[in-house]
């Protein structure tokens, strides 16, 4: 057994019916245990990708490995993967206990009636559902309807579980609880997760690492912390963060960077980050907010017109370029709307990207 590849993507290709090439070539690997969160605005193919591993939908090319096996002329059923719909799609004339053990009285998995009760019951305290045994789906709060559902999705002990966006019909405080407890279980049975997102923060919470996607391309495949301080483009650099990246437009001449009022040297810049030789020219220079921030020698002077306040932090925001930029600092920082402030950008921290999105530093 390869545990390094337990689930193995290679040049995997969706063209639709209608000519549109959802999926573009794209190749990953998930390793054993791993919960693995698929990533990107909407449209990006994350579900495309999810049904392929599950069978539903045939690639028009490449390869999906589960354990070292070729899976892609296999039925769904026996693919031995559990799958959370988005809408849980529980079958609303069954209890929940008929609705956890539905996997076990079917196909593959039947087991008799008994050992399938045992086994639901096992999977049922597990999502803390015991009590709700008797009750039908629509009795039931969303949260509790997201809990059948993943016990059903695990009661058949697959070795893959596909979560498709599982926690998006959850109120806000929902949502984070459950998050929680979703990777606290996947951990606890120890099963090889692929969950779709298209929130940054959610997958930054839970996955063992995210794979970014846009337009069917793969914009990074990395743990969380890499995505936040080293993204690889541009595109990544602006969807992750909350809030988004301050992105300044930036000519280069002269060994220094020059913004429309302020500029930096080029010297002054940390040698071993550079990815590539910054040659002459226009680029976008990106910091996060928390590192843009008031300082007696900053190189930033600017009026601060609005204050926001989020939780243990305020966000100063400031115009620059006729754009909204932002500054995050803690909740004691004084500043007010109105008050002309200095700002100061960590150099260690700020990248430069391309016109075409390239990371150049
Ligand atoms: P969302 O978060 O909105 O569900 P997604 O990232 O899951 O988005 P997909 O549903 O995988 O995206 O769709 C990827 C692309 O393929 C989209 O541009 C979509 O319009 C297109 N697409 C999806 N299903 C079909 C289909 N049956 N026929 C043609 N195009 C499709």
């Amino acid at each position: 057994m390869n545990e390094e590849k337990f689930v193995e993507v290679k040049d995997l290709r969706k063209v639709y019916d209608n000519g549109h090439e959802a999926i573009k070539n794209v190749s990953f690997s998930v390793k054993k245990g791993d919960l693995v969160c698929l990533l990107g605005p909407s449209g990006c193919g994350k579900t495309t990708i999810l049904n392929m591993l599950a069978g539903l939908l045939n690639p028009t090319s490449g390869e999906i490995l589960f354990d070292g096996k070729n899976v892609v002329n296999v039925e769904p059923k026996n693919r031995e993967i559990g799958y959370v719909f988005q809408n849980y799609a529980l079958y609303p004339h069954m209890t929940v206990l008929q609705n956890v053990m539905f996997p076990l009285t079917v196909g593959k998995t039947k087991r008799p009636k008994e050992e399938a009760e045992k086994i639901a019951k096992k999977y049922m305290a597990l999502t803390q559902i015991t009590d709700l045994a008797d009750q039908k789906p629509g009795n039931l709060s969303g949260g509790q309807q997201q809990r059948v559902a993943i016990a059903r999705a695990l009661v058949g002990e697959p070795k893959i579980l596909l979560m498709d966006e599982p926690l998006s019909n959850l109120d806000a405080r929902l949502r984070l609880k459950i998050r929680e407890e979703i990777r606290a279980l996947v951990k606890e049975v120890g099963i090889t997760t692929l969950f779709v997102t298209h929130d940054q923060e959610e997958a930054l919470s839970i996955g063992d690492k995210i794979i970014l996607f846009n337009n069917g391309v793969i914009q990074q495949d990395d743990n969380g912390q890499n995505f936040y301080l080293e993204p690889r483009n541009h595109f990544v650099a602006n969807f992750i963060g909350n809030p988004v990246i301050d992105n300044f437009a930036v000519k280069v001449e002269n060994n220094e960077i020059k913004a429309s009022d302020f500029s930096i040297k080029i010297s002054d810049l940390d040698a071993q980050r550079f990815r590539k030789q910054l040659i002459d020219g226009d680029y976008t220079l990106s910091v996060r907010p928390e590192n843009i921030t008031p300082a007696e020698n900053g190189e930033i002077s600017t009026e601060i017109v609005d204050v926001e306040l989020i939780g243990r932090e305020r966000i100063l925001k400031f115009n620059h370029d006729g754009q909204q930029a932002r500054s995050l600092v803690n909740l004691e920082v004084p500043i007010k709307a109105g008050e002309q402030v200095k700002l100061k950008l960590r150099l260690d921290r700020i990248f430069i990207f391309t016109p075409e999105g390239e990371r150049i530093y």
